[in-house]
């Protein structure tokens, strides 16, 4: 394997829990990722720090690094701003808007779909919460930007945590949605559809806390889905 930099294994580790390989509470060793990923401790170190900046890993002392383990509540919480994040997004989002955004809004979409049928689970995750952040950074509002990338991280984890079924599904139908009410230009609807659009993605959770058993820390960052 190449000598991969720190941001390509935090992402490698983020998609291996995004995608169930690696579940919460499991422990992250520090040898152990040195080896799988051919780096020193210090460049492990880098990573694990970065990860816990965005709550995707907490560290206890003299016991080493987890993969964090949201709560129900937490969950409700990060649901709850996202609302309110994403409502404030729309608002912004509207008068900025221009065909070459909302075609780009439409192309992403495309791709979603062309991953739901694929059944391509890092696509479709990835391109899930891309299209939230989509919306934030086409509104320019830096402030709900740097919102928005914290929260799609730390909703992918308990997307990841706590869904119901192998399928993520924040819907392309939903998204398309939302786009026919912002080409019309109606921000009412447009805000409505998010709304009803995050109800759904939080109800498809099943936010009660039963787990899968673990893998080992090597196939859950090396093994297939
Ligand atoms: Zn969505």
């Amino acid at each position: 394997m190449d000598a991969l930099t720190a941001e390509q294994i935090a992402e490698r580790i983020w998609l291996s829990i995004a995608e169930r390989r690696l579940r919460p509470g499991m422990r992250l060793k520090e040898a152990e990722l040195a080896e799988v990923f051919g780096i020193s401790r210090a460049r492990v170190r880098q990573v694990l720090a970065m990860l816990e900046r965005e709550g995707l890993v907490t560290s206890e002392v003299n016991k080493g690094a987890f993969v964090a383990e949201p709560n129900v509540e937490e969950a409700r919480d990060i649901f709850h701003i996202r609302r309110s994040v994403e409502q404030r997004v729309i608002e912004r989002l509207m008068d900025r808007l221009d065909e070459s955004k909302l075609d780009a809004m439409v192309a992403h979409v495309e791709q979603e779909r062309v991953a739901n049928a694929e059944n391509d689970q890092r696509a479709i995750i990835k391109l899930s919460g891309g299209f939230h952040m989509m919306l934030a950074e086409m509104a320019q509002a830096d402030f709900l930007c740097g919102l928005m990338r914290d929260l799609i991280g730390r909703s992918s984890l308990i997307t990841a945590a706590f869904r119901d079924s192998d399928k993520y599904n924040c819907g392309p139908d939903e998204h398309e949605e939302i786009i026919t009410h912002l080409r019309s230009g109606d921000v009412k609807a447009a805000k409505k559809a998010m709304a009803h659009h995050l109800d759904h993605v939080e109800k498809e959770l099943r936010l009660s806390g039963e787990r899968e058993a673990a893998k080992s820390l090597k196939d859950a960052l090396l093994g297939g889905a």
